[in-house]
Parts: structure tokens; C-alpha cells; sequence
């Protein structure tokens, strides 16, 4: 075969949802060599399923006790964590009605029972590039083309996410906002070229220091990023300022022109919202914002931090 245009490890995961074991056997043995094929003899088993590890493609019989194929089409469409994985539909019934039915519902392909091994092994892997194609697409839409961590358009999008989940259970939510000391006289100095590289460093950096996987780091604007740390303490959230602050002077990247050291530096600033604190996201992104100015008025290389007062 062909290599496919993988987007994730190794063999990409096919679903086999059927409620009738020998179905799932003839799939089986169409696709053990090229797949990871994981199978369900329910449509609740299949919605389970595709929670705890969501497949690249869903081949999903349409007549099953239960849930039927259409319901549990339906619901994967309605979760935003499943609504991509792409859905053909096998069965026996070959009705126009139904196809049109199930296409409807947002189902990429039709397939008729008994399959033909080569013509449904030859719809799966097309129906996979393209999964994969726009995989990629969503991703980079989402990253920043300079040093490849998250771009603006996704931290404003989370910002807003990760504050509903903070609101919702009551949980504390901090933002570090940080800017590069006297960048505009580094790029003078060493080059456009030079600066571009530091970025990329400083980037890569931050990234390392974030130790969770719910930590996300992105480039704000210019020599700018943001990192949105989620249930994070205040106290927590200024040990990991300091980290980031320290691990950029650690790269020990030459900046000859800067009045506040002999490498690159950061100024960050640190907003957490705390306990029932009312107010809106924007509102902790300005706290950081303003805790940052002060960092910079009050000579750089240095973290100020606050903590977002409830609204009164
Ligand atoms: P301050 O310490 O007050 O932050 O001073 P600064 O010079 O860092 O701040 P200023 O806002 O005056 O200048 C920012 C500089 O960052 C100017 C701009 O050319 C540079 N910069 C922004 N984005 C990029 C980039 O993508 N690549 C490079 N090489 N430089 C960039
Ligand atoms: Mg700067
Ligand atoms: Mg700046």
C-alpha cells in the first residue's frame, strides 16, 4: 500500500462497529495489515470507544439493537472532540433513501453489504487522506509559522475556553504574559535573521519549562507570548514566572546592546484569577498586560504578578 499521509504514530486507527461478530471479522482481515483496527459490537460501545481513544475513520453498520448506526452518527457529529472523524457507513440496505439519510448526518460514504474487500479497502485509505489533510490544515491554521507554538488566534480561543472551566469549577486560572527586553536594539545589532532565531529559541524554551500537558505556550504578537496555565495556583503560577524568566537568561543568548544584561532577557508579567472572582477574560488578560508594563517601568528582567480581584 501506498504510504498514507499520517498525521498521527504509527498505523492510523480504524473503528469496526457491527453488532454482528462475523462482519467484523471479514473487516478484520480486510484491514489487520495496514490498520489498527478496534472493534465494537455496539453503538454504545462505539461512542465509549471513540471518548477514550478516538479513531481515524469509522466503518459503522447502520441496522444494530441499541443505538442504531444513525443515532451514534448523529451524537459523534455533535461533539466538537468527535464531530472530525470521518463516518462510512456498511450496510445492507442500499435504499436512496437512506444513503441520502446518512450522508445527511454528515457521514462521508455509503458501502454496501457483502463488501468487496478491494473496493472498501480503496474508499477507507481515500477517505483517510483527506482526514489527514485537513488534520494538518487545522493544525497549522492554529500555529505560529515563526516558532511553530500556538499562534494568536488559538490563545484567544482558549483564553476564552479555559476561563468558562475556571468559572465553571471554581477553579484558580493563571496567564503570563512576557516580552523580550530591548529586542528592537538586539535585531538592530546582530540582524533581522539573528532575532528570528532568538524567537524561535525563546519559544522552544518556554515550551520545555511547561511541565503540563494542559500548559500552553503562544506567541502573542511580535517578541511577545502568552502562557495560559490552568488550575494553577497564584503561588504556583510565580514559581513557574521565575522558572521562565531564569531558563530564557539560561540560554545565555549574547545581547551586547541591553542595559540590563549581557544576554537576552524577559520581562514577565503574572494575573491570577482566584476563588469566585466575577469579571471576564479580558479582564485577566488586561491585569497581565498592565503587571507586564510595570515589569518593564520598573527596570525588566524581572516578573510583577497580581491577583484578579473579585468584581464588585
Ligand atoms: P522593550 O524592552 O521595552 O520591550 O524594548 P523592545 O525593543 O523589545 O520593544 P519594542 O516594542 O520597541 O520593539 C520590539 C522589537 O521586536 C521590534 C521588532 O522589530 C522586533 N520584532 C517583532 N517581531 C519580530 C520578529 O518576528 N522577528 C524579529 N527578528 N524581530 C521582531
Ligand atoms: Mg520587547
Ligand atoms: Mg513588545
Amino acid at each position: 500500500m501506498a504510504k498514507l499521509l499520517d498525521s498521527t504514530h504509527g498505523k492510523p486507527k480504524l473503528l469496526v462497529v457491527d453488532d454482528q461478530p462475523i462482519n467484523i471479522q471479514v473487516m478484520y482481515r480486510c484491514f489487520a495489515g495496514d490498520y489498527q483496527v478496534f472493534m465494537a459490537t455496539s453503538g454504545e460501545q462505539a461512542l465509549e470507544l471513540c471518548k477514550g481513544n478516538p479513531p481515524d475513520l469509522i466503518l459503522l453498520d447502520v441496522v444494530m439493537p441499541g443505538l442504531d448506526g444513525f443515532e451514534v452518527c448523529k451524537r459523534l457529529k455533535a461533539d466538537e472532540t468527535t464531530s472530525h472523524i470521518p463516518i462510512i457507513f456498511v450496510t445492507a440496505h442500499t435504499d436512496p433513501a437512506q444513503e441520502t439519510h446518512g450522508l445527511n448526518l454528515g457521514a462521508v460514504d455509503f458501502i454496501a453489504k457483502p463488501v468487496n474487500p478491494d473496493v472498501v479497502r480503496a474508499r477507507v485509505k481515500t477517505h483517510l487522506t483527506l482526514k489527514f489533510q485537513s488534520d494538518l490544515l487545522r493544525r497549522l491554521v492554529f500555529l505560529d509559522g515563526l516558532t511553530g507554538v500556538f499562534n494568536r488566534r488559538y490563545f484567544d480561543q482558549q483564553i476564552l475556553t479555559e476561563w468558562a472551566r475556571a468559572v465553571r469549577s471554581n477553579s484558580p486560572l493563571s496567564l503570563i504574559l512576557l516580552d523580550v527586553d530591548f529586542f528592537k536594539l538586539f535585531n538592530d545589532q546582530y540582524g533581522h535573521q539573528a532575532g528570528d532565531d532568538a524567537l524561535r529559541q525563546v519559544a522552544n524554551a518556554l515550551k520545555i519549562s511547561l511541565k503540563r500537558p494542559a500548559d500552553l505556550v503562544a506567541r502573542f504578537g511580535g517578541e511577545e507570548f502568552a502562557c495560559i496555565l490552568p488550575e494553577t495556583s497564584y503561588e504556583d503560577a510565580l514559581a513557574i514566572a521565575d522558572r521562565l524568566q531564569r531558563s530564557i537568561r539560561e540560554l545565555n543568548i549574547p545581547h551586547a546592546t541591553s542595559s540590563v544584561a549581557d544576554v537576552i532577557t524577559i520581562s514577565v508579567g503574572l494575573a491570577t484569577r482566584v476563588g469566585n472572582a466575577g469579571n471576564e477574560a479580558t479582564d485577566l488578560i488586561g491585569l497581565a498586560d498592565i503587571m507586564l508594563y510595570e515589569a518593564k517601568h520598573t527596570g525588566r528582567a524581572r516578573v510583577c504578578s497580581s491577583v484578579l480581584e473579585t468584581a464588585t
